[in-house]
């Protein structure tokens, strides 16, 4: 087999949310296409990713670096032994070639959109949805036929409009999931218990109901709202203070019996690793967010998982940022412990299969091959406009 051409175009989200920390009206993100020769029912095979969602779209160091990379590479530089099929394993040490260790900035995003879209080619040739193929080649064919979600979202309304906030909430559990999450820190301590206290009131339970700061509390903030949160038992408290600060997190932990949660601006397994090492992180509650497109993409995200077993904490304890297809399709083929979504924000990248719903706070996954991006229409007829 061949790859033929692969082509980025930069998509403008153009949201008017924000969180604590920053305005999502200036956010892009990059969808990537890689045509091969392989013809299946009439048509080259063409695998699709994207990087995600929460950071900008890497479109020059795609278009300079990464993209010429493949597409001048030998064969056996990035083909399987019998030449059928792309080596993802031989694209990532390919492409993450020439490039000096840290810094782990917006490249890391760009071969994680090449290697999603190279997931979703190899899947493709051999048929399978991509969660059977991890599942069969990683995991001793085991996997999840349903996959835990929740419900992100809880932004900021304009005058803090609390019944604005309480109708989200209320139309998540009416679209089948259990469990939600709401943005704290941009709005004084007082007020954010306020709203805190009307979603629980709406969802029924504190321990279905997870903040995130997004990074934004020096450690004095952080232990003022850690202390405040005690009180309601919450799923998790997010991203209390910025996820580089790991003595800040150990310190929180040291302060809050209740679950932590981080990990979805980490974009190596090095700042993995020395997470798990020095942040104080709990492998009996706390969660691990690591968003595999944002980070070196699957291959990268292996290891990290490797690492993590290594150190005591199961594969169940990641529940990553991003609310796509590619990490759902992972939560299922390598058994994590679930996977956002985001149902009204970041569309189309956010949500699933169109004809899936989410029930009872789960999500089943297409049996289509590839990563099933043909099965969610908004996206799919976006992605199409490329080739
Ligand atoms: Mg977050």
């Amino acid at each position: 087999m061949k790859i033929v051409n692969i082509v980025e175009k930069t998509i403008n989200f153009g949201s008017s949310i924000s969180n604590a920390y920053i305005s999502f009206k200036q956010m892009t993100g990059s969808i990537v296409a890689i045509v091969t020769d392989v013809v299946r029912n009439g048509k080259p095979i063409i695998g699709y990713g994207f990087n995600s969602i929460g950071r900008y779209a890497p479109t020059s160091i795609l278009r300079d670096r990464m993209i010429p990379r493949l597409l001048n590479a030998k064969p056996e530089e990035i083909l399987n032994e019998d030449s059928s099929n792309i080596d993802p394993f031989k694209v990532y040490k390919l492409l993450t070639s020439n490039e000096k260790p840290g810094g782990h900035g917006d490249r890391a995003h760009a071969v994680g959109a090449i290697d999603m879209a190279v997931w979703d080619v190899v899947s493709k040739i051999e048929g399978l949805p991509l969660w059977k193929l991890l599942a069969d080649r990683y995991n001793d064919g085991k996997y999840d036929d349903k996959v835990y979600t929740y419900a992100a979202g809880g932004y900021y309304y304009p005058n803090n409009n609390i019944e604005m906030l309480k109708d989200e909430m209320k139309s998540y559990l009416d679209r089948g999931f259990t469990d939600v999450k709401m943005k704290i820190g941009g709005a004084p301590l007082k007020e954010d218990l306020k709203r805190l206290e009307a979603v629980i009131s709406v969802v029924g339970d504190a321990s279905r109901v997870a903040v995130d700061a997004n990074g934004r509390f020096n450690m004095e903030q952080a232990l003022e709202y850690a202390k405040a949160l005690s009180k309601y038992n919450i799923k998790w408290y997010e991203e209390p203070v910025d996820p580089l600060e790991f003595r800040l997190y150990a310190i929180v932990t040291e302060n809050y019996s209740g679950p932590i949660a981080t990990g979805e601006n980490l974009f190596s397994l090095q700042d993995m690793r020395n997470l798990i090492r020095y942040a104080g992180l709990r492998p009996d509650r706390d969660y691990i967010q690591m968003d595999c497109p944002l980070s070196y993409g699957l291959v990268e995200y292996m290891k990290v998982l490797k690492m993590l077993d290594n150190h005591g904490w199961s594969a169940r304890r990641c529940i990553p940022h991003g609310g796509h297809q590619m990490c759902l399709n992972i939560a299922a083929g390598l058994q994590l412990g679930g996977n956002e979504c985001y149902p009204d924000v970041f569309k189309p990248f956010g949500g699933f299969a169109d004809n899936i719903p989410v029930e009872n706070g789960y999500v089943k996954l297409p049996d289509s091959p590839g990563i099933g991006f043909e099965q969610k229409q908004d996206l799919y007829s976006i992605m199409k406009t490329l080739v």
